[in-house]
């Protein structure tokens, strides 16, 4: 017998026969012995639809918040979860097994304050773990808890997987399932380079990066705690025949495992390739190439929530004057530069150039670390296709390239098949 929290997104559920579907995948775990806990998303298209709502609200004057009312933007935004979490457990009785739906509030999903964005604090998981052990499925509304002011609070886009793997790591799940319309993690989006292969398992770490630069399968937030209490991580598909062959296989369930490096024992250099589009570039020229003058720049864009992410500092030539380059996503740049030009005197720069429209590409892989010449592999084949690279950081696992937006494409393509990845 084993402990297993089961998650479906909003696509896995959009519609009755879904639900069907998804609780005859509950069924087969159920069946097995297994004790299990299941978090919902909203049916396909909902939460759009109730944020659309929200924003043709008027905005709260002087509120300090991205959003209309962020505790009503909560209140109802989080409602597209509730109908789905009693939906399926209707369904579950159908099938003569015993459910019950959980509201965040109910469990309680103690969070944060900050509504709208919110961070699970923390779980009583006592409740959950009683009833399955009574053989109740809990069927639990993602995206949302209980915040400091008893109110409810959502998690932020895509937040019911960072539910799922709050819950599993609650209730000291041996696994947790992530069911989505995809069938697992691959070495690079499979729409760009059909060549593309499934990955048995990746890394914490790996799926960090990758989600963060990224691949859109799992809410970062959600990697970053699973990587923190080691939650294993199934991602797999819901589409698939709940009783094919296989499928209830308690440890190799068709799918990618995310899990710790050390369970990864034939580890390639690079694992995959993710690319972020819309990027764009500010560049402050003439600086006065002085202590305190990044975080002059750095300081106001951060207080106006403006994510910064690449920056390139030159070194100054003669030690008065110096460029800084720095990426966000396009969509805040009018914001940024609206920032820089406010603080234009306190920064002290001659003026301010941008691009938008760029992408930053990823070569990703723990074996990196020890392995030299990686880098310089991504440069030539990017040189041979005369891709040319406007910004590179790097870290220990990771090359990000910026390039700009019709080579996007063609470079991942690149990247994916001079590190061998493409399938034979
Ligand atoms: N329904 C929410 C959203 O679309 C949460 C989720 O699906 O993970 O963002
Ligand atoms: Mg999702």
């Amino acid at each position: 017998m084993a402990r297993i929290v089961m998650k479906f997104g909003g696509t896995s559920v959009a519609d009755l026969d879904r639900i069907k579907n998804v609780a005859r995948h509950v069924k087969r775990e159920v069946d097995a012995g297994h004790e299990v806990a299941v978090v919902v998303s909203a049916m396909s298209g909902k939460t759009n639809e109730l944020v659309g709502w929200v924003q043709g609200t008027p905005k709260v004057v002087g509120a300090n918040s991205p959003f209309y009312d962020a505790r009503e933007y909560d209140a109802v935004v989080a409602s597209g979860e509730q109908v789905t979490s009693g939906l399926l457990a209707i369904a579950l009785h159908a099938m003569d097994i015993n459910a019950r739906s959980w509201q965040g509030w109910q469990v309680p999903i103690r969070t944060d304050n900050a509504h709208g964005a919110a961070r699970i604090l923390e779980i009583d998981g006592a409740d959950i773990i009683k009833r399955m052990g009574e053989g109740q499925v809990a069927v639990i509304a993602g995206f949302q808890g209980l915040g400091p002011d008893n109110r409810i609070a959502t998690l932020g886009r895509g937040g019911s997987d960072t539910s799922a793997v709050a819950i599993a790591a609650a209730v000291k799940a041996d696994r947790c399932d992530i069911y989505t319309d995809v069938d697992g993690v691959y070495t690079t989006d499979p729409r760009i380079v059909p060549q593309a292969r499934r990955l048995k398992k990746i890394a914490f770490e790996e799926m960090l990066e990758m989600a963060s630069l990224g691949a859109k399968v799992l809410q970062v937030r959600s990697v970053e705690l699973a990587m923190v209490h080691k939650v294993r991580t199934f991602v797999r598909s819901s589409f698939e025949d709940p009783d094919a062959p296989g499928m209830g296989d308690l440890l190799n369930p068709p799918g990618t495992l995310i899990c710790d490096e050390d369970e990864i024992v034939e580890q390639e250099v690079v694992t995959g390739i993710a690319y972020a589009k819309d990027e764009a570039q500010i560049s402050l020229r003439r600086l006065a190439d002085r202590p305190g003058v990044s975080a002059a720049i750095f300081g106001p864009l951060a207080e106006s929530h403006i994510n910064v992410d690449m920056i390139v500092q030159n070194i100054s030539e003669d030690g008065s004057k110096t460029d800084m380059t720095f990426t966000v996503p396009s969509g805040d740049v009018e914001k940024a530069i609206k920032v820089l030009g406010e603080n234009k005197e306190k920064i002290g720069y001659d003026v301010v150039q941008n691009e938008s429209g760029l992408v930053k590409v990823s070569v990703i892989g723990i074996g990196m670390r020890s392995h030299a010449g990686v880098a310089a592999t991504a440069f030539k084949a990017l040189a041979e296709k005369g891709i040319n690279i406007k910004a590179i950081t790097t870290s220990e696992i990771k090359i990000s390239i910026l390039i700009d937006g019709p080579y996007a494409e063609l470079a991942v393509r690149t990247l994916h098949s001079c590190y061998g990845l493409d399938k034979n």
